[in-house]
């Protein structure tokens, strides 16, 4: 899940868009990452009214036939103002809309995208069944934490779905989409423009941001592995500033999950409940992080529930 930019480094043109979202202060700004390569990077910060739930990084990139956005944000208005930002820069039809994985700040802007011509929802085989299931207390939590500002949010569900890999074509352009063992979430979904070089992680990259498990910790490591040795040239996480691929981002993340690991393997081989683990948590962790205090318990509890049974 969320960013203010430390040191990014984009290059192309910053497209500031009258459309605001409600609670944030800021336009909605989208960068120009690389050649057709679009991104508005979200806050780091949790869901709140101040933020109106602007909280992932969500975009799009554009072909020379039509547009795919990936993810969408926390709500129909995010959805709304990435579609606005969308159309002042490109006349061309959306031929798709990615999600990267279910977590709400990165799917309920879909609806913003549904009045398109044509348009297919893609996400990883797993997305639907674990959004479903989610998808009720998602929409609680909008509506508790943003009020207004999630007004008329709803779930739309992906039209296509990608069991393993999928190419999409944009004309003149490749999106490669490839689906993850379970890693962040059980449904991960990466996407890679050929054409730059651009790896959208989704949340299999946190940046800044304290990763969160929703998953498993291990898949998560054995995929940071393989994202190490794609041949990327940029990186663009769930949360937090795009980065160089082949830069300490990737390694950042393995040294903190690894970090939540051994201290849980630790305490399991002692005999310690779960309990005992988060009484011992001092809150020091590997990095620095922003939102260790929100979520490195929680990391904490999700890996000593998964390594309890290891063998
Ligand atoms: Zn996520």
């Amino acid at each position: 899940m969320f960013p203010r930019l430390a040191g990014v480094t984009v290059c192309g043109v910053l497209a500031v868009v009258a459309a605001r979202v409600s609670g944030a202060d800021a336009p909605f700004a989208v960068d120009e990452v690389a050649a057709g390569v679009f991104v508005h990077q979200g806050q780091v910060a949790d869901l709140a009214a101040e933020n109106g739930g602007d909280i992932a990084n969500i975009g799009f990139v554009v072909g020379e036939r039509c547009v795919a956005v990936i993810d969408t944000g926390s709500t129909q208005r995010i959805g709304e103002s990435l579609r606005a930002a969308l159309r002042a820069r490109t006349e061309l039809p959306v031929c798709y809309v990615i999600n990267t994985h279910m977590h709400l700040d990165h799917v309920f802007g879909n609806a913003g995208f549904e009045g398109e011509a044509g348009v297919e929802f893609v996400a990883a085989a797993r997305m639907p069944a674990s959004l479903s299931a989610r998808a009720e207390g998602y929409l609680r939590t909008l509506a508790h934490e943003l009020g207004e500002a999630a007004a008329g949010t709803r779930a739309v569900y992906p039209t296509r779905l990608v069991e393993d890999r999928l190419s999409l074509d944009l004309g003149g352009r490749t999106l490669a989409l490839q689906a993850w063992p379970t890693a962040h979430t059980d449904n991960d979904l990466t996407v890679f423009d050929e054409r730059t070089g651009s790896l959208w992680t989704g949340d299999l990259l946190f940046e800044r941001f304290i990763p969160i498990i929703d998953g498993s910790i291990r898949g998560w490591l054995a995929a940071i592995e393989r994202l190490a040795r794609l041949p990327a040239e940029r990186l663009l996480p769930g949360h937090g500033a795009i980065v160089a691929h082949g830069g300490e981002a990737l390694a950042r993340e393995k040294a903190y999950l690894e970090h939540v690991a051994a201290t849980v393997r630790a305490a399991i081989a002692r005999g310690d409940t779960l309990g005992e683990v988060l009484d011992a948590d001092d809150g020091t962790v590997a990095g620095d992080w922003a939102l260790t205090a929100r979520f490195h318990a929680r990391n904490l509890s999700a890996a000593y529930t998964e390594l309890e049974w290891e063998d």
